[in-house]
């Protein structure tokens, strides 16, 4: 395989299973000149297990911005450089972007090397609807705004996808809980592709059920599913919204009646305002 020189190449290593490393990536991260590793010390230990020698620089979310320039001038200078990450593809909830995009916009040759991420991973073999799916990365740490965030997410119909880290697991599916319903179909797909890999599907009670009886489940790294809200449900929330707003224009000009309407109902306020102003041409 001939390798592009001045070119960055973006390449995705395992989640946990070293076997599911490409041959490409390989050949690439033995080739390159340097490799912008996330953590130096974790990548060396991924290259010595494949007796490759390539060296490595530290490209991290507290050193990007000041690593960008050193690494645009090797790439013009006909270097090659690896992009990677502690694990799955760079990114993806990892450092990475504004090298990327940099080197896009100086017109270097920016090559993609595909292979695992947590989230199609989990998404594959989830069982839940795969066709139209938004990826969340990790939710606020805070917990007012964690439940903001769900709060607008709460009707979108779309399977919902979120990183989550062990210590924060608990919380962030009571907060689930509260804003989508007990109820909510879910998946909790942990510590995948390594030995104690299990993938629990159950309503989001159930996967509360599961980590209150059994604290092994609160270990490892999660990726969290949720199912969309179903359309029944989103009709039900439009009519209802419709009748709190006709009762409020009544008294309020259309702004404060969509606004006071975004907040008893959890909908968008520029739905409603939409809403609301259709309302109103019909009378
Ligand atoms: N770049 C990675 C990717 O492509 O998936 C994600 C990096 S992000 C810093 C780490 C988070 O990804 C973890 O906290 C967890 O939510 C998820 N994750 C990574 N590996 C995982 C695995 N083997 N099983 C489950 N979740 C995983």
């Amino acid at each position: 395989m001939s390798i592009k020189s001045g070119a960055l190449f973006v390449v995705a290593t395992p989640i946990g299973n070293l076997a599911d490393i490409s041959a490409r990536a390989l050949e690439i991260l033995a080739r390159v000149e340097v490799i912008a590793a996330e953590d130096t010390r974790h990548t060396r230990q991924l290259l010595q297990h494949f007796a490759i020698t390539t060296p490595c620089v530290a490209l991290h979310e507290h050193n990007e911005r000041q690593q960008v320039p050193g690494l645009l001038v090797r790439l013009q200078q006909g270097e090659r450089v690896a992009l990677v990450s502690d694990a799955g593809t760079p990114l993806i909830s990892d450092p990475g972007f504004h090298l990327v995009r940099a080197a896009r916009q100086a017109g270097i040759q920016v090559v993609p090397i595909p292979g695992a991420s947590a989230l199609i991973t989990a998404l594959s073999a989830s069982g839940l609807p795969s066709d139209r799916f938004v990826f969340e990365g990790f939710l606020p740490a805070r917990g007012e705004a964690r439940r903001r965030r769900l709060e607008e997410l709460q009707h979108d119909t779309r399977t919902l996808i979120f990183y989550e880290a062990k210590h924060r697991i608990l919380d962030t599916l009571e907060d689930m809980q509260a804003v989508f319903g007990a109820g909510r179909e879910s998946v909790l797909a942990r510590e995948l592709t390594k030995t104690f890999e299990t993938i629990h599907q159950g309503a989001l009670q159930e996967q509360l059920a599961l980590l209150a009886r059994d604290a092994n489940q609160c270990k490892g790294e999660f990726v969290i599913l949720i199912a969309g809200a179903a359309a029944e449900q989103r009709h039900e929330v439009s009519v209802r919204a419709e009748r709190v707003l006709a009762v409020l224009l009544e008294e309020l000009p259309v702004k404060q009646a969509a606004a006071l309407a975004a907040k008893i109902t959890g909908g968008k306020k520029n739905q409603l305002y939409e809403m609301a102003l259709a309302l109103k041409t019909v009378k």
